[in-house]
């Protein structure tokens, strides 16, 4: 399946946001990109992007850089899109060009820059720079979002400041919003300890989330990981709103990095299927959420 406009009467699922690599210190677990393709049959998702994550030495937990990304991809063309990656403090300045390594990486194919999780604050000078890099060159930016001091993901504060001033002053920059803390933020209320954490229940309304995407053109976000699902489940009614008023540009994805995921069904699969099913979404939500805002924003 191609997931084109022109079999808008089948249903596509288009993963924004996988993994291939050799996960963690030990390096035991080494997910290839035929264990991926196995993966995406098995769950039944027919095409994927795949997300660098070893530029940052944060992301060395799972060992795949651009190159490795662009080769793997290089197999299976019609299903697996790259993405490409740059560190911010190469060059260590707030002026570093980056223009020569985007272009490369455009031209070879990539559609976006990602995974995104250097331990700085999302609004720093270095960071900055190079998202308006990366905007000039229309390709969005997917960060993972921890505020934590230790391992890591970008930074902010309670209620998303820097983000918002991140937003405003690289409009032309497409935002992909992940990880704990983003997503802690559809709340309006976060309880202590939990910015960087799961936390359960009820949804407050107000939250930094629901606001900035209302309010921000550039702010996209990606179902992904047990962040992505615990948000969107864990008051389903809300999420069923939440998924209704951002159906333009919320895109379905798993950060799926183990090959032994195989032997289950992701639960953002599962709850995607429900939504189908029993008729929860109306139909043109779900096929915009499950491919067709990835395919319009990636311009494939
Ligand atoms: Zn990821």
């Amino acid at each position: 399946m191609s997931c084109s406009e022109n079999n808008k009467t089948q249903s596509c699922l288009f993963d924004v946001h996988s993994h291939i690599g050799r996960v963690e210190r030990a390096r035991q677990e080494f997910m290839d990109v035929t264990n991926l393709i196995g993966k995406m049959d098995a769950w039944g998702i027919d095409k994927a992007c795949i997300l660098p994550l070893s530029e940052h030495p944060e992301g060395a937990y799972l060992e795949a850089d651009t190159e490795d990304i662009i080769a793997a991809c290089a197999h299976y063309p019609d299903r697996l899109v790259p993405f490409c990656l740059i560190d911010p403090r190469f060059g260590n300045r707030p002026d570093m060009d980056f223009t020569d390594l985007l272009a490369e990486y455009q031209a070879r194919g990539c559609k976006g820059l990602g995974e995104f999780l250097p331990k700085l604050d999302i609004d720093d000078a270095l960071c900055l720079n190079l998202y308006r890099q990366a905007g000039k060159f229309g390709l969005p930016v997917l960060f993972d979002m921890q505020d934590h001091p230790f391992g890591y993901g970008i930074r902010d504060d309670y209620g998303l400041p820097k983000l918002e001033h991140t937003l405003q002053i690289c409009p032309e920059t497409v935002f992909i919003g992940h990880g704990p803390t983003f997503w802690a933020e559809i709340s309006a209320d976060i309880p202590a300890g939990q910015h960087n954490g799961y936390p359960g229940g009820a949804i407050q309304l107000g939250g930094a989330v629901p606001r900035l995407m209302r309010n921000y053109p550039n702010l996209w976000a990606d179902t992904s990981a047990g962040s992505g699902y615990n948000a969107l489940t864990r008051d389903p009614s809300f999420g069923l709103e939440f998924a209704d008023e951002f159906q333009d540009k919320l895109m379905f994805g798993t950060d799926s990095c183990r090959r032994s995921d195989i032997n289950i069904t992701a639960p953002i699969v599962a709850w995607l299927r429900d939504l189908r099913e029993n008729r929860k979404l109306s139909a043109d939500a779900l096929e915009k959420i499950a491919w067709q805002n990835c395919r319009r924003l990636l311009g494939i």
